[in-house]
């Protein structure tokens, strides 16, 4: 940690604040400049990062040199690609299409869909049981009748199974079910839950939130892996910003950037992040020219009397055809589908 003080900081000021730093247990290391004095702070970065050096009088600002996630980061070896059911994501060659209707919504909605997406290439299967609805009128999913259905279409279809876990009483029964967890963007700082899927065997594909930054993202995932659970997978889902002509802003700028950051798979889901069925392709294909590990793209046989998210669904039909053209893409970048 770096401190700078102000302009016209006195010496019984740096005296002071180096005693302060000393309370602390930390080590003091003074610079002085022919402008400025900065301080080095030495010692563990989590309890320096903890201390309000800021409010030491003749302080003007404290910078962290260190980044606040570790287990996240790169550690030097190659990360282990994340497996959902027997298929590994982050392997750098393949780009992983997970893919379903947005809820399920009955047995036969959800094999009829499951049958034409695996044909298409996909190699999981999404659907959602507990549904986070802007209103509370909204269908909010099947519940344990959702995940019997998943469970029952994986035996028939051999996809595993990513659903969303809402909240931590649920964990036990989704867990019975479930091949991944899904934490939705409402919930990407519920800590609580965080932590709870960070005790779980399953692996946990962590989505951005609807206004959160890529270091939020990251910290959010910290506290998964904290809690023993290393199988995380990150979701750029679009963000909110003050565009109105799309459902939110697909920032594939964080593809790279999670990529360089993290050891963790990358998935980008262009569903919500532009929300316009007719849009969706293009956005798909620009992140796996990004750089994603796996897409995750919402398709409906029957959109219209889709009970959620019908507008932005995908027919099978069109998927096909966009699978098509991923394929077209990732082998111009060297990777296959
Ligand atoms: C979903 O995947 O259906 C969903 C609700 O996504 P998000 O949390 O990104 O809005
Ligand atoms: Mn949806």
């Amino acid at each position: 940690m770096l401190i700078i003080t102000q302009p016209a900081v006195t010496g019984a000021q740096i005296d002071h604040i180096v005693g302060r730093v000393e309370e602390f247990g930390l080590k003091a290391e003074v610079l002085r400049g022919s402008h400025r004095v900065v301080i080095g702070v030495i010692g563990p970065e989590d309890l320096i990062r903890e201390k309000p050096l800021a409010a030491i009088p003749g302080v003007e600002s404290v910078f962290a040199v260190m980044k606040p996630y570790k287990l996240v980061a790169p550690n030097g070896a190659a990360p282990p690609p994340v497996r959902i059911g027997g298929v590994p994501i982050g392997t750098g060659q393949k780009v992983v299409l997970i893919s379903g209707p947005c809820s399920v919504e009955s047995k036969e909605q959800l094999l009829s869909i499951a049958i034409s997406v695996k044909n298409a290439g996909a190699r999981v299967l999404r659907g959602g049981a507990f549904k986070p609805r802007t209103s509370p009128y909204s269908f909010q999913g099947l519940g344990e009748d959702g995940l019997r259905f998943l469970a029952e279409t994986r035996a028939e279809t051999g996809l595993p199974i990513i659903t969303e876990i809402m909240d931590t009483r649920d964990l036990a029964v989704i867990e019975k079910y479930a091949d991944c967890l899904q934490i939705g963007a409402r919930n990407m700082q519920n800590f609580s839950l965080l932590k709870e899927v960070g005790r779980s065997r399953l692996p946990v594909l962590l989505k951005r939130g609807l206004s959160a930054t890529i270091n939020e993202l990251l910290m959010s995932a910290e506290y998964i892996l904290s809690e023993g659970n290393p199988n995380v997978l990150l979701c750029e889902r679009g963000i909110r910003t003050y565009e109105t002509m799309t459902r939110s802003t697909l920032d594939l700028n964080a593809v790279p950037i999670l990529k360089a950051k993290t050891r963790l798979p990358v998935v980008v889901d262009p569903t919500h992040g532009i929300g316009l069925r007719d849009y969706i392709p293009q956005m798909a294909l620009a992140a796996v020219a990004a750089g994603a590990d796996a897409l995750m793209i919402e398709v409906h046989d029957d959109p219209e009397r889709a009970r959620s998210d019908g507008d932005q669904a995908l027919v099978p039909e069109v998927f096909q055809d966009l699978v098509r053209r991923i394929r077209a893409v990732a082998a111009a970048v060297g990777r296959d589908v």
